[in-house]
């Protein structure tokens, strides 16, 4: 046997140490076992090809060689799928549309098994090791051809995709060579040992060499970039499904990485430049910008961020985080920014601002409406408690006032007066000038008085032209003074009435009523009683000065009137 009969047994053990190879160095997955399947059928050629050569019987010859062909249709159905699977589009695939990937090399095997009227191939020399070929042979020639030309269609797009990260590019790249080196070989196998078999002598080992160099590019792939290790796949596929945008950049600032969610609103490319300032000057920076750009460019081992507004559709809210990236010596060797889009979160702070100052607005009309609403209360109370002719206080408020001096205010023995008065004759006034005048002359005699007394002291309507002076802390010759002022005022004011030249005076009747020595223990039932009782006695007062002539005043003896039960006034 020839020394190249030997080389296929070569080339299969190695494809075998490559098989072992993958096996141990990487962390077997089901895509692995896959791929195992598929590296089986690359020993199958270089393995028939020397069983073709050991076996006498023609007919075994023949199961060798329709085998390793039939293997050769399965290996480019599992490239193309293969490729797909590299490039990112299986994960769109499903059985049904896999299984017709495969259905042209079925069709194709089972021809070359069967081999028709040795349509496939016949022996020459009584033995299939020399043999000629037929049109199923170039048939299948043909659906391998079509087999990688599909393939190199998949990685050539895949290839100008922008959405290839730079290390899948690399692994492209890879693949492609091995396509090539593949075809090349084949290629060479088939002009050398088929078409030009007559003029040249028998090259072996040519497709079973290109095999290998193939597998060998395979190996590298899957164990150098671990094309099927899940957690760099899943790593992949985390970085693409979270909703920040991810830039990772190198130490010259250049694009490493961006995931979907970035490329979204950031056109940028792996490889290209990414200058910060530049994108600051594009964006709205609210916070501090040169703080933040500081601590980027001295890279500082902590994160560091700021918040972004980019007008883009309706504004987009970011919050863009910064964080260097180290070597195993501690050494910087690029950047991660993340984006987080906070637009939302935005959009719903304004709105509740919105609906606060709303709120606000609406609180502040209450506000002012509640003030109104009291000062409306405080005039109704007002009027509730005001004469409203004379506008002095009435009978209503000066029991409530007095009931709540004597139950609070009041401390025993201090004194306090009562002044009565009523107008003399005011009857006359009436009948002279009418009720208007009438009213007139009310008004400005409780004006007139009003202006000549303390602060402190009420001046209440009693009914009819009769008013009441209740003096808090007075005693009886202080009362006895005010009442002669309140008499003098009143005689000499002079009404002037609109209608006539003329001028009306009026004179005014007093009682005075002082009581020196209050003592909390009435005799009475209840406050309005003792009221009553007291008014009755300045009452008294009133009509002595009547009696005694009008225009004076009289004081109530207090000795003579006793309201206590205990206490004898005097
Ligand atoms: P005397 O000196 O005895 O008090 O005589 P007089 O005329 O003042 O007393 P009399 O009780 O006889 O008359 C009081 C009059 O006061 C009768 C009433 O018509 C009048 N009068 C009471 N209230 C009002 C009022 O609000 N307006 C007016 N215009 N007159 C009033
Ligand atoms: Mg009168
Ligand atoms: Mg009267």
């Amino acid at each position: 046997m020839s020394l190249s009969v030997w080389f296929d047994l070569f080339l299969f053990v190695l494809l075998f140490v490559l098989f072992a190879y993958i096996f141990f160095a990487v962390r077997v997955t089901n895509l692995h076992k896959v791929y195992f399947v598929f590296h089986f059928f690359m020993m199958l050629w270089p393995l028939c090809q020397f069983a073709t050569h050991i076996v006498q019987d023609p007919e075994i010859q023949f199961v060798y060689v329709s085998l390793s062909f039939a293997a050769c249709l399965m290996l480019a159905s599992g490239w193309l799928l293969f490729t797909l699977f590299l490039a990112g589009d299986a994960e769109k695939l499903e059985f049904r549309s896999i299984a017709p990937l495969f259905l042209p090399a079925a069709i194709v095997s089972i021809g070359i098994i069967a081999n028709p009227f040795h349509l496939f191939t016949s022996p020459i020399r009584d033995g299939y090791v020399d043999r000629s070929y037929g049109p199923i042979f170039w048939l299948t020639m043909a659906v391998l051809a079509c087999y990688f030309l599909a393939s190199l269609i998949v990685l050539v797009r895949a290839l100008r995709s922008p959405a290839a990260s730079a290390s899948l590019k690399n692994q492209i790249r890879l693949v492609l060579w091995g396509i090539c080196v593949l075809v090349f070989f084949v290629g060479a196998d088939v002009l050398f040992n088929v078409i030009l078999a007559d003029y040249l002598p028998i090259i072996p080992g040519l497709t079973s060499l290109g095999i290998f160099i193939t597998a060998l590019f395979f190996a590298f792939v899957i164990t150098r970039y671990k094309v099927f290790d899940l957690v760099s796949i899943a790593h992949e596929d985390i970085i693409n499904t979270i909703p920040h945008g991810i830039l990772v950049l190198d130490e010259h600032d250049s694009v490493v990485e961006a995931n979907r969610a970035l490329r979204k609103f950031l056109d940028i490319r792996e490889g290209s430049l990414f200058d910060i300032e530049t994108f600051f000057a594009s964006v709205r920076v609210t916070g501090d910008s040169k703080q933040f750009l500081e601590h980027y460019k001295r890279k500082d081992e902590d994160l560091f961020h700021i918040e972004l507004f980019a007008e883009r559709g309706n504004g987009l809210h970011f919050i863009l985080q910064t964080s260097p990236i180290f070597d195993a010596s501690r050494q910087p060797i690029g950047h991660i920014l993340a984006f987080q889009d906070v637009s939302q979160e935005r959009r719903l702070v304004q709105e509740l601002n919105r609906q606060n100052d709303v709120l606000h607005e609406r609180n502040r009309s209450l506000d002012r409406a509640r003030m109104e609403l009291s000062q409306a209360n405080r005039k109704l109370e007002e009027m509730a408690l005001t004469d409203s002719l004379t506008q002095c206080y009435n009978r209503r408020y000066l029991t409530q006032r007095l009931a709540k001096d004597m139950m609070l205010n009041v401390k025993p023995h201090t004194p306090f007066s009562f002044i009565l008065f009523d107008i003399d004759f005011f009857k006359t006034v009436n009948d002279r000038y009418g009720h208007v005048v009438g009213d007139e002359v009310l008004y400005r005699t409780a004006e007139a008085v009003r202006q000549c007394i303390r602060q402190n002291d009420i001046l209440a309507r009693y009914g009819g032209e009769e008013f009441i002076l209740y003096l808090p802390n007075t005693d009886r010759e202080t009362a006895r003074r005010l009442a002669e002022k309140v008499r003098s005022t009143v005689e000499s004011n002079e009404i002037r009435l609109e209608q006539s030249a003329q001028a009306v005076s009026v004179t005014v009747s007093i009682g005075v009523l002082a009581i020196e020595r209050f003592v909390r223990q009435p005799a009475f039932d209840d406050l309005d009683e003792y009221l009553l009782h007291v008014f009755a006695e300045a009452d008294k007062s009133l009509y002595e000065a009547k009696n005694n002539g009008r225009n004076r005043i009289e004081v109530a003896d207090v000795d003579q009137v006793s309201f206590w039960r205990n206490a004898e006034l005097g």
